[in-house]
């Protein structure tokens, strides 16, 4: 078995402030489930007030997803971008303006990746209340490369 097709255990950070937020989270959840996401766990949603976006923008409704993936993180990344454009995100956006589901690869395993497309750890999950709040809720104990684990930094970003 090629190194790609291994299963790995995969953090998702999720959010959406348009329209009817929660049903955009279980249908993006429902999708993930369709295209091979498995054990899909979800934490609570946490309503939130957008961090770095335009005036205006509505409060976003965070959660987090924790599954298993089996194959490589662009496989999951072009099926996490495939579930944003069917749920309605335009294909050209800016990461700052309202969306109605955005869907972030936080952790892949213990893996640190770079490439054109992605970096995992997602490079501003630990700066992120809104993330690593519901991250914490269903693994408390996962290892972020050089940051330690999830329940740490999130005792840190409280106490900033
Ligand atoms: P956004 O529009 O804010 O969701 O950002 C999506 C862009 O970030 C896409 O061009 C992705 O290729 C890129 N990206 C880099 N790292 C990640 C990651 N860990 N998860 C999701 N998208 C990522």
């Amino acid at each position: 078995m090629s190194d790609s097709k291994k299963t790995v255990k995969v953090a998702l950070g999720v959010g959406s402030n348009i329209g009817d937020a929660k049903a955009n989270i279980d249908k993006a959840a429902e999708l993930l489930e369709v295209g091979g996401f498995m054990s899909l766990e979800r934490s609570s949603l946490f309503i939130t007030k957008p961090v770095g976006c335009v005036p205006g923008t509505p409060d976003f409704t965070n959660c987090a997803f924790v599954g298993e993936w089996t194959g490589s993180a662009e496989e999951l990344l072009n099926l996490t971008q495939s579930i944003e454009v069917k749920l309605g995100r335009p294909t050209v956006h800016r990461s700052d303006e309202a969306r109605v589901i955005d869907l972030d690869i936080l952790l892949f395993g213990e893996k640190q990746l770079v490439s054109e497309r992605l970096t995992v750890p997602h490079p501003r999950m630990c700066e992120r209340l809104f993330v690593m709040e519901p991250l914490n809720e269903l693994a408390d104990n996962w290892q972020i490369a050089e940051h330690g684990s999830v329940g740490s930094v999130l005792i840190r970003l409280k106490g900033e």
